[in-house]
C-alpha cells in the first residue's frame, strides 16, 4: 500500500511539500485553519480539510495516528506548531517532521519528541551561498559539521586526466562518487576514467580537504 501523508499548515513550505507529494502519486491530507488556503488544495491533495491542529479531538477525529508520517509546516506560530506536535508525539504518529523557525524552536520540539526537524530557510541559504562563493559548485549536501558530497563542474586543469593520475583520494582524501557526462551518468568510475572539461563529478570528503582541492583544480 502507497505510503499516507499529512500536512498540517499550507504556508510556503506545507503547500510546496503537499504538491510535490501529490504530484509522486502518494496519499495527502493537507490541513490548514485557513479555509481559503485549504480550497486551493482541494483538487491537488487526497484531501484537503479546515482544521485547528491544536485542538486534540480534531486530530483524532482525522485518525491522524494512522498516517505514515506527518509533516508540521506551521510557521510563524511556534506556539502552534509545539502544541501540534506534542499531540502528534501522543497519540503515538510514527513519523514526525517539523519545520523550525529557530534553534530554540529546533530544541524544544526534539525535546517533546519530533523524529525530524528541518529549518528550510538556513538550509538553502547555506546551499546557495556554497553556490555564489564558488562558481564550480553546483550542488551542495551538508552530511555533517565536517563532511560533505559536493557537485563540481570539472574544467580545463583537469580535462583530459584519469583518476588514478589526478589521485584526488591521496592528495585531498576526497572520493569520486560519480561523474555525468550530459545524460550518462557513471555511478562507479574507475581509476583509468577520465575526466574532460564539463563534465560534472560528485565528491565527497572533508569541508576543508574539498575547498583545497576546488581551489587548486576546479
Ligand atoms: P511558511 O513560512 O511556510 O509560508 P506560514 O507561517 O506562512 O508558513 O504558514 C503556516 C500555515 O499554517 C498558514 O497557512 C496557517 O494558516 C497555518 N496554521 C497556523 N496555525 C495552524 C493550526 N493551529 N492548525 C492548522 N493550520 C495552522
Amino acid at each position: 500500500m502507497k505510503k499516507q501523508f499529512a500536512v498540517i499548515g499550507l504556508g510556503r513550505f506545507g503547500s510546496s511539500i503537499t504538491k510535490a507529494l501529490s504530484r509522486e502519486g502518494f496519499e495527502v491530507l493537507a490541513i490548514d485553519v485557513n479555509e481559503e488556503k485549504v480550497n486551493q488544495f482541494a483538487s491537488i491533495a487526497t484531501h484537503a480539510v479546515v482544521a485547528d491542529a491544536t485542538e486534540e479531538n480534531t486530530l483524532k477525529s482525522l485518525g491522524i495516528r494512522n498516517f505514515d508520517h506527518v509533516v508540521v509546516a506551521i510557521g510563524d506560530n511556534i506556539q502552534s506548531s509545539i502544541l501540534t506536535t506534542l499531540m502528534l508525539v501522543e497519540q503515538g504518529v510514527n513519523h514526525i517532521t517539523v519545520k523550525a523557525q529557530n534553534d530554540y524552536h529546533e530544541k524544544v520540539l526534539l525535546k517533546i519528541g519530533a523524529h525530524k526537524v528541518v529549518h528550510p530557510e538556513r538550509d538553502m541559504g547555506i546551499r546557495i551561498a556554497h553556490n555564489i562563493v564558488s562558481k564550480n559548485v553546483l550542488d551542495y549536501l551538508e552530511l555533517s559539521d565536517e563532511y560533505s558530497i559536493v557537485e563540481l563542474v570539472a574544467g580545463m586543469k583537469v580535462d583530459g586526466r584519469s583518476l588514478i593520475d589526478l589521485d584526488l583520494r591521496a592528495i585531498y582524501e576526497c572520493n569520486v562518487m560519480a561523474i555525468k557526462r550530459g545524460e550518462e551518468v557513471n555511478v562507479s568510475p574507475a581509476p583509468k576514467d577520465i575526466l574532460y572539461d564539463g563534465d560534472i563529478i560528485i565528491v565527497i570528503g572533508a569541508d576543508e580537504d574539498i575547498t583545497r582541492m576546488e581551489e587548486e583544480l576546479f
